[in-house]
């Protein structure tokens, strides 16, 4: 008996810790407080899970697996240190894409085995090719998804008769799927055409995918990579891969039916038939003129106010603001003004990623609000103060058919009584269209980079005593 025939039930035992880590750390994820240990534990499991692996009987190519842990060690190291905080959702897009293209790799591997004469049974086959599908569209689509966070590809682009090609191509992949599975053995032109369509499918499905639908999208495609994987996890045999991947599959599809709810928008439709362009609609044009005010006006109407719901968008992520902007609130607060602040749950280019920022500055989770749970207050606010923030607070979503953010709830801060906005200049946001809150009557324009501005607003309310 081989030696390592003895270190089986180490490894499986080494597996079930590791998808015990796995598990352990996504609950530590759910809270900011706690999140970087759950990162932490995370990552132990899968070194454990790595480890084992290499106690495996019958391992080959060991040398060219070492050389690739190296080479990802290296490059997943090199880009965790200097990617920029607004550049992490195209990062997360890529990595998940990455572990959908893994797990269809897995299934490529195995179809190449069955194709050779290896026995293997039609479930295990089904499960292989359905995990292969799944691995394929995650990865094409969310390379897709990174291009467009990326600004790579600046357009949405949409088939003539989109819908029929995403249906017939759909119909194509999974017909042969079918082909490669019942095939005996597997015939390796057809499980190349499979790949291949699988590929097309998940890049012409996000092609015409835009404006406030990417989140959603990105999203799902995570939910996918965690089922892909989970389904490898059973076609090997391995308890680590299947526990890991159903628990991310199970996070991600409760994320994305949150996400969707949030944007009202049904998944089907998001994928299938998008309301409306899906970004390509430019809305209608609006007409009058945006007016300016000044750091020290700003600072006069907040400091005088009663209630401020803060609005923090991209803008103040760019900015870095976070810290300024808590400083902001510390003090009308302590001047006696009420402050809040209101999340829409795709404020910036990651969900949760307004929560992030200001869980970091230091604001506690009792001043920060949903969308549903604070869209009421904003009437009998005095200011509502926009940082940064533009599709997340723009009026067409609730009137303009033809705008591509139509139907995606929005935060009510043109019912507030006084509306500042801080921003740059005229850039629209993610879905490139005008906004009709920043020419509103009782809207104020705050021009500059928000860090250095809300530094401004400090110094004078700090003055006013
Ligand atoms: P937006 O992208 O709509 O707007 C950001 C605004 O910030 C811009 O109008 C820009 O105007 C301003 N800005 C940029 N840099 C600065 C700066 N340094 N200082 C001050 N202002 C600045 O942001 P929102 O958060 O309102 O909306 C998010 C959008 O992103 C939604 O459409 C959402 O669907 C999409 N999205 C969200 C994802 C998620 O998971 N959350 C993922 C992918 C997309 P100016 O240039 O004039 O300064």
């Amino acid at each position: 008996m081989n030696a390592l025939a003895s270190f089986t039930p180490i490894i499986q035992a080494s597996y079930f810790i590791a998808a015990g880590l796995f598990i352990l750390g996504l609950k530590a994820m759910s809270s900011p407080v706690t999140a970087r240990g759950g990162i932490v534990w995370a990552g132990v499991g899968m070194l454990l899970a790595t480890l084992a692996t290499f106690l495996t009987l019958g391992l080959h190519n060991i040398g060219l697996m070492l050389v690739a842990i190296a080479v990802g060690t290296v490059l997943a190291w090199w880009s965790g240190k200097t990617v920029k905080m607004t550049d992490m959702p195209q990062m997360i897009a890529i990595y998940n894409g990455m572990g959908g293209g893994a797990a269809a790799a897995i299934a490529a591997v195995e179809f190449v085995r069955y194709a050779h004469g290896e026995a293997h049974t039609p479930l295990v086959a089904s499960l292989a090719a359905l995990g292969a599908l799944i691995g394929a569209v995650s990865f094409s689509g969310s390379c897709v998804a990174y291009a467009k966070l990326q600004g790579l590809m600046k357009k949405t682009f949409r088939l003539p008769a989109q819908n029929s090609v995403n249906i017939l191509l759909s119909l194509a992949t999974v017909g042969l799927g079918i082909a490669v599975v019942v095939g005996q053995p597997a015939n390796l032109t057809l499980v190349l055409a499979f790949f291949v369509l699988a590929l097309l499918l998940g890049a012409i499905i996000t092609l015409p995918i835009g404006g406030a639908d990417m989140p959603v999208v990105i999203s799902l495609f995570n939910a996918f990579t965690g089922l892909a994987v989970g389904l490898e996890g059973f076609v090997l045999g391995n308890p680590a891969l299947m526990i890991a991947g159903v628990v991310v599959g199970a996070a991600g599809t409760l994320l994305t039916q949150l996400m969707a709810k949030a944007m009202n928008r049904p998944i089907s439709n998001i994928m299938f038939v998008p309301i409306n362009a899906g970004g390509e609609g430019e809305g209608e044009a609006v007409t009058g003129s945006m007016r300016a005010l000044s750091a020290l006006d700003a600072a006069a109407v907040m400091r005088y106010a009663q209630k401020v719901i803060i609005v923090p968008g991209y803008g103040m992520a760019v900015a870095h603001a976070q810290h300024k902007v808590w400083e902001m609130a510390s003090l009308l607060e302590e001047a006696g003004v009420e402050v809040k602040f209101a999340i829409h749950p795709v404020a910036g280019r990651m969900p949760g990623h307004m929560n992030v920022l200001l869980a970091e500055a230091g604001v506690p989770y009792e001043k920060i609000f949903d969308l549903e749970e604070i869209n009421a207050e904003f009437g009998t606010a005095d200011v509502a103060l926009v940082i940064g923030a533009n599709d997340v607070v723009n009026p067409a979503a609730r009137t303009n058919k033809s705008s591509p953010i139509y139907g995606m709830p929005i935060l009510n801060a043109d019912f507030a009584q006084n509306v500042i906005v801080v921003k740059r200049g005229q850039g629209t946001g993610y879905s490139g269209i005008e906004n009709a809150l920043f020419y509103g009557e009782n809207t104020r324009m705050l021009y500059g980079n928000a860090q250095p501005v809300v530094g401004e607003v400090i110094q004078h309310i700090k003055a006013m005593g």
